[in-house]
């Protein structure tokens, strides 16, 4: 499938963009180029309304990216764009209200900023045993409170992702409880990422992502699950990652009605 939307990009508003020339110009030049129709902005959100931020997050409030609002309607570009997030879940906190949720147009949650540790991922996991566990529980516990648009890069552990680490994870994750995941999302209208960034090499297709990353992801369409792409570029250059998103869809037998409604 021809792949026509991207709605997970940072600009330089996140703190882990170091790139000058992330801009929403930028993105939307060259997203032109690749054949984008939709573009979705989706910085790094702690919400000041809401308790509990870590020193990293607490710079990173609502307010700054409702000022992207206007960006968007200067821009007056061909291409639709988006406005969104990256809320964060973090101690059974999750970064946003749902009532500041529905001034964006799409909310994006991760469950699998693992490299966060202590933060997002609790103190008292210390093996990868128990990293498969977490991503288990949170996924669930997110699906629950409704809000999210998409979950961002599930089951993609930051921190871990390479591929000894990953085929272990993986390894205690059956099949059950991965369908008991997607079963929730599917109930509650909860679309499943696919993170291109997650794919860390330019092969989607390599055996440790068979065995890892489609694995999972066959299993979310099996239970009905709708999918969003998102290169989640921190940098300009790194948005033309998206078209890999071609081989991975076919792959996955993905058509168009795969897709969460906001992106089809
Ligand atoms: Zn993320
Ligand atoms: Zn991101």
């Amino acid at each position: 499938m021809f792949i026509t939307h991207d709605i997970h990009i940072h600009t330089k508003l996140s703190s882990c963009s170091t790139d000058i020339h992330a801009t929403l110009e930028n993105y939307l030049l060259m997203g032109k180029e690749l054949g984008l129709k939709t573009i979705g902005i989706s910085d790094h959100l702690w919400d000041e309304e809401v308790e509990g931020a870590s020193d990293w997050y607490r710079p990173q409030g609502l307010k700054r990216i409702l000022e992207t609002r206007e960006k968007i309607i200067n821009a007056n570009s061909e291409i639709k764009v988006l406005l969104g997030a990256e809320a964060e879940y973090a101690n059974g906190i999750l970064s946003v209200t749902k009532e500041n949720a529905e001034k964006l147009d799409y909310v994006l949650i991760p469950h699998s900023h693992t490299h966060m540790k202590g933060f997002v991922l609790p103190e008292r996991v210390t093996t990868l045993e128990g990293i498969a566990g977490y991503m288990v529980d949170s996924f669930k516990e997110i699906i629950k409170k409704d809000i999210a648009t998409s979950i961002a890069h599930p089951f993609q552990p930051g921190g871990y992702n390479n591929i000894r680490d990953l085929q272990q994870i993986y390894s205690y994750i059956d099949d059950g409880a991965f369908i008991e995941c997607f079963t929730e999302a599917q109930r509650h209208n909860t679309g499943i990422e696919i993170n291109i960034s997650s794919f860390f090499t330019d092969s989607p297709l390599d055996n440790i992502f068979k065995n890892t990353y489609l694995r999972m992801y066959k299993l979310a369409k099996q239970c009905g699950c709708k999918f969003s792409f998102g290169s989640d570029s921190h940098s300009l250059a790194r948005l033309p990652r998206i078209k890999l998103g071609e081989v991975i869809s076919d792959y996955l037998n993905l058509t168009n009605e795969d897709l969460i409604e906001l992106v089809r």
